[in-house]
């Protein structure tokens, strides 16, 4: 029986592992959140982890007071979630937004544990240093991306090397067919309304800029060791087929369901095995009909600026993902408009000096730059 820790407990995917944990009789040893101590005590008081952090040292104080009946140890800040990543339990989840699930990885990879990764922020931003630190220690990274784990699931049984083309889908998100002009006044609640997933702010955001897709396409770059120009990303409006692969005998494989988190999720943590789902599953009949067009690059600049990035390489992701992050935040805030956003992780990414070789300091330094960046140029 599987023994989790999991990272950003109470987010969107956080939740949803939660509950697949919950089908399948798995124990939790480990939760972390952001900020959120009323729903972790909570979950805290539910699952009895050994131990639980809350990255704000405020906040965790609170959740000391509020847990001091229960035998559950609470530390805080960024030692405190890098403390859960690596204690006990067998496989970390890691469902941290950004950036800040970067060094909670790599203490989850340093103590042995397969890592389910739901952060893409974190292959973005350190795929060279993760997929190295991952093959010292031989640490499985599972994908929880529904993407990716469609990409994975085609390629079991797949020979090596047989792996020529990935096809990526995009929802389009909530503004598919609008032109720049008709996205000038978009408001933070039109931007928030997906029309298929259901899923956290920051991942909402960049699912409308489609900055999401090019991350992903960055995430596939590392996660499979393929070029970016042989990722196609297909806007597939009804976000079935979750990915595929074309094979060197032009066979094409993919995986289809329902826009539910929750499979990849058990996905990740069953494998290789496949065990009962306990969620709606897929009927073709209602969906009928499956669609399938061009990203508009010219509108949603984020993907070509994303690919640009993964292709020139060295620091520019990290760079492009900070630029986008605090972008994002700034939106979010109203401080910035939609197209800003895009404005902005261009802006960065032409101001720094590229770093080919680069270390963890390196990646955190690059980070802090493309923020200011951002930060002075809304
Ligand atoms: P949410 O915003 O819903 O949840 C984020 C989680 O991270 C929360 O538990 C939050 O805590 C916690 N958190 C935030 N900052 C910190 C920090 N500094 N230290 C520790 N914990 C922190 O995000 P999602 O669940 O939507 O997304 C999580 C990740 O998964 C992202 O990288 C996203 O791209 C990826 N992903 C998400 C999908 C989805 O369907 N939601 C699909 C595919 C990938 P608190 O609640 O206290 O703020």
């Amino acid at each position: 029986m599987k023994n989790l820790v999991i990272l950003g407990s109470t987010g969107s995917i956080g939740t949803q592992s939660l509950e697949v944990a919950r089908k399948q009789g798995y124990s939790v040893s480990g939760l972390v959140s952001g900020g959120n101590i009323e729903l972790l005590e909570k979950q805290a008081r539910e699952w009895k982890p050994k131990t639980v952090a809350v990255f704000d040292e405020e906040k965790a104080k609170e959740l000391k007071i509020k847990l001091a009946d229960t035998s559950v140890k609470v530390l805080s800040g960024s030692e405190g979630v890098c403390a859960v990543a690596e204690g006990e339990g067998d496989t970390a989840i890691n469902a941290i937004v950004g950036i800040a699930g970067l060094k909670p990885t790599l203490a989850a990879i340093e103590s042995g544990k397969t890592i389910a990764l739901a952060n893409k922020e974190t292959l973005v931003t350190g795929g060279e240093i993760v997929k190295r630190e991952a093959k010292e220690k031989s640490v499985k990274i599972l994908p929880v991306d529904s993407e990716h784990s469609a990409i994975f699931q085609s390629l079991q049984g797949a020979p090596k090397g047989s792996l020529k083309k990935i096809l990526l889908t995009a929802s389009g998100g909530p503004f598919f067919g609008k032109k720049r002009e008709e996205l000038e006044n978009v408001t933070v609640k039109e931007a928030l309304n997906h029309p298929n997933w259901s899923m956290g702010a920051k991942i909402t955001i960049d699912s409308a800029t489609l900055m999401n897709k090019g991350l992903e396409v960055i995430e596939a770059v590392h996660l499979f060791d393929i070029g970016a120009e042989n990722i196609e990303v297909l806007v597939h409006r009804q976000s079935i087929i979750h990915s595929g692969v074309e094979l060197s005998d032009g066979a094409v494989i993919a995986q289809l369901g329902t826009p539910d988190m929750r499979l990849p999720i058990q996905y990740a943590l069953t494998y290789p095995e496949r065990s009962d789902y306990a969620f709606e599953k897929l009927d073709l009949f209602k969906v009928g009909t499956l669609t399938f067009e061009k990203p508009d690059t010219d509108t949603f600049r984020c993907l070509p600026l994303c690919i640009e990035a993964i292709t020139k390489g060295g620091i520019l992701p990290t760079v492009l993902n900070g630029a986008n992050e605090e972008a994002v935040r700034l939106f979010l805030e109203g401080k910035c408009e939609f197209l800003q956003i895009a404005e902005l992780v261009e802006k960065a990414l032409n101001s720094v000096n590229n770093k080919k070789e680069f270390t963890l300091e390196d990646i955190f330094e690059a980070d802090k730059i493309a923020r200011e960046i951002v930060r002075k140029g809304d």
